[in-house]
């Protein structure tokens, strides 16, 4: 019999019955909202990121958002971050009333940050800097603190815990990278770090799409308890923030409360959490299944000179570095041209055979809110280079090997026929 090769997903949650038990115990609980359930979740989360504390909240957005309000960074500051990037990443700096400072990307075909640019944007009114672990790939952490300790004696603490720290905090954008590691010698010599336990703060995505799910929608902040800080009244103001400043939700205490600071309403509730503590208990078939298929692809393309515009697996001498892989680009030649329109007339093709794909990411200064705010694509050539040539293609646990054979078959077709018919009419194909 043959085997069905459509329809194909472009990403797809891993949820089943394991799930549904456990919401189906909560839900007959009775306690529907915040409460054990979610603390169990964030205990675990803990335990999964090497991390001292973890907040568990309804999203990546409102987890970084609500860092950045507890660390007091807001009018007058600026934030570096990447333009090639989700617009949470950046929209949340421009909500606590910050200035969003992008930083283009380094050499060609780099998701990360030009690290030296980095350190020459940091300005006295730098609070922190959000670096995006994209497609699940760790960022090169040991340059981010170095250029960081270069630009030290620019830093002017508004409150104590800015002066505590001394320098900009770094709050890792770890929406694709929970469970990701890698070795980073100067800050951990004798073992691989995990994300979480890496940047100042880590803010996970457990949105339908990502690597595991809370229900549809959830994030969480976590870190390593921060020296010469009070942490757990960090933890206690990111809490109150999440949940209106409300006080004593504790009945033992009867009904009184009280309304500490204005706040907002992002609190977790215990149903979505007894999905993510059930996704977490299976993370290690998730994680194997979606190993597998980045294996089935890397030799896929490998055969086919179609180039991978991510390394999920990177060895180092000694040490395998593992991504949370969670994106796979692919490199889309542009035939000579300067635009996207072979890149354009590929994702066509695969759209026609059945095969979704996207574009990850369109950078932000080329959006219409960004643009009447100021920012123009022309200053971020490497992240628009990049843009123009990237597609990601279908990647999840749900994808069979004969559907990969198909996506890239496909892909390697249309690439072909995409650069035939754009020489055909007037260009340079390569
Ligand atoms: C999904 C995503 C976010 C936002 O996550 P939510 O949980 O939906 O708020 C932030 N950054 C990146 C890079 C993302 O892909």
């Amino acid at each position: 019999m043959k085997r069905k090769i459509l329809p194909i997903q472009f990403a797809c949650p891993d949820v089943g019955k394991a799930e549904i038990r456990k919401m189906k115990e909560v839900v007959n609980s009775g306690w529907l909202t915040n409460g054990p359930v979610v603390r169990e979740f964030e205990a675990k989360l803990k335990e999964m990121s090497n991390a001292s504390r973890a907040v568990a909240v309804d999203s990546c957005t409102a987890a970084m958002e609500l860092t950045l309000r507890a660390l007091g960074i807001g009018p007058g500051d600026e934030v570096i971050t990447t333009p090639y990037t989700y617009s949470a990443t950046a929209e949340v700096i421009r909500n606590v009333g910050a200035k969003i400072v992008f930083v283009d990307l380094g050499d060609t075909y780099s998701f990360e940050m030009d690290y030296g640019k980095m350190a020459d944007a940091i300005t006295e009114r730098t609070k922190a800097i959000i670096p995006v672990d994209l497609g699940g790939v760790l960022c090169d952490y040991e340059q981010i603190y170095m250029a960081l300790d270069s630009k030290r004696e620019l830093f002017k603490p508004a409150n104590q815990i800015q002066e505590a720290m001394k320098r900009p905090a770094v709050i890792a954008d770890a929406a694709h990278s929970f469970t990701a590691r890698g070795m980073f010698v100067t800050l951990n010599p004798e073992r691989p770090m995990v994300s979480g336990e890496i940047a100042d703060f880590t803010c996970f995505s457990f949105h339908v799409l990502k690597n595991i799910t809370t229900g549809g929608e959830g994030g969480a902040v976590v870190w390593k308890d921060i020296p010469g800080i009070d942490n757990a009244a960090l933890e206690q103001t990111i809490r109150l923030l999440a949940d209106h400043g409300h006080t004593s939700r504790d009945k033992s205490k009867g009904w009184e409360y009280d309304i500490r600071l204005f706040g907002l309403n992002h609190i977790m509730t215990n149903i979505d959490a007894a999905m993510g503590l059930t996704q977490i208990q299976r993370l290690p078939e998730i994680a194997v299944k979606r190993r597998h298929v980045t294996i089935v692809y890397d030799l896929l393309f490998k055969a086919r000179d179609i180039l991978p515009l991510i390394s999920h697996f990177v060895t180092t001498p000694g040490v395998q570095n593992v991504s949370a892989c969670h994106l796979y680009p692919v490199f889309i030649p542009d035939g000579g041209t300067d635009g996207d329109a072979i890149r354009n007339g590929v994702y066509d093709r695969m759209k026609a055979a059945g095969i979704p794909c996207n574009v990850h990411y369109k950078p932000l200064p080329m959006m219409t809110a960004y643009k009447q705010a100021g920012y123009d694509i022309a200053d971020y050539p490497n992240a628009y280079n990049l843009f123009r040539h990237v597609l990601t293609i279908p990647y999840h646990t749900k994808l069979t090997t004969v559907q990969q054979i198909y996506i890239a078959d496909h892909l390697e077709e249309a690439i072909d026929e995409e650069l035939r018919a754009n020489a055909s009419h007037g260009g340079v194909a390569k």
